[in-house]
């Protein structure tokens, strides 16, 4: 791999939020940033590991993966934003990060299928949006995703992402987690060595 430095994904990211995190949230009441920032936030104030706020922080990162060079070839092709974040992330984040925001799709078209208060609470958008993804799950679809490694992770990520839609909250900035998300890519780019 070409660089090997931590700082450099990270500055990467940070430029994207940057740039793009003012545009809304797929019709909800926050924008891209507000939305990110928040689900980090519930992340941290519910005591999740680095891994767990840093994938709630990036989940929907694949929104913009026609800005990420290496991945200009998928660009057009590609709505499941799901895999697009994950190809992202993937070379640069522990697989924990990567899973978390692979299935944070699936995830809802699980809990939609196994928690029977979960649908009612979605946001309008997000009901829409369940449409497209397959609806949700099947009893086996469900049955064999609970057996995934990391359920409960992949399920919080899910949870965080679907609160973090409150206009106006407060949260820290994307800056505040700029050495946390260096650190867990240096742990990574290590076990990758
Ligand atoms: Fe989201």
């Amino acid at each position: 791999m070409s660089n090997r430095d931590p700082a450099t994904i990270v500055s990467q990211l940070a430029d994207i939020v940057e740039r793009r995190g003012g545009e809304s949230y797929l019709g909800e009441s926050v924008t891209m940033r507000e939305h990110m920032l928040q689900a980090a936030q519930l992340a941290v104030d519910a005591g999740a590991s680095d891994e767990v706020v840093a994938a709630a922080l990036l989940h929907d990162i694949g929104h913009y993966s026609g800005d990420f060079p290496e991945d200009a070839l998928e660009q057009g092709t590609d709505n499941f934003h799901q895999d697009a974040g994950a190809r992202i992330l993937s070379p640069h984040f522990p697989p924990l990060v990567v899973e978390c925001v692979r299935q944070h799709v699936a995830a809802k078209r699980y809990l939609c299928a196994t928690d029977d208060r979960y649908h009612g609470e979605l946001s309008g958008p997000s009901v829409q949006s369940l449409k497209l993804q397959g609806g949700p799950m099947s009893r086996d679809e469900a049955n064999h995703f609970a057996k995934r490694d990391n359920l409960a992770e992949i399920v919080a990520v899910r949870r965080f992402d679907d609160e973090a839609k409150v206009a106006g909250r407060v949260t820290s900035p994307f800056d505040a987690y700029r050495p946390m998300l260096e650190s867990l890519v240096a742990k990574h780019y290590r076990a990758t060595q």
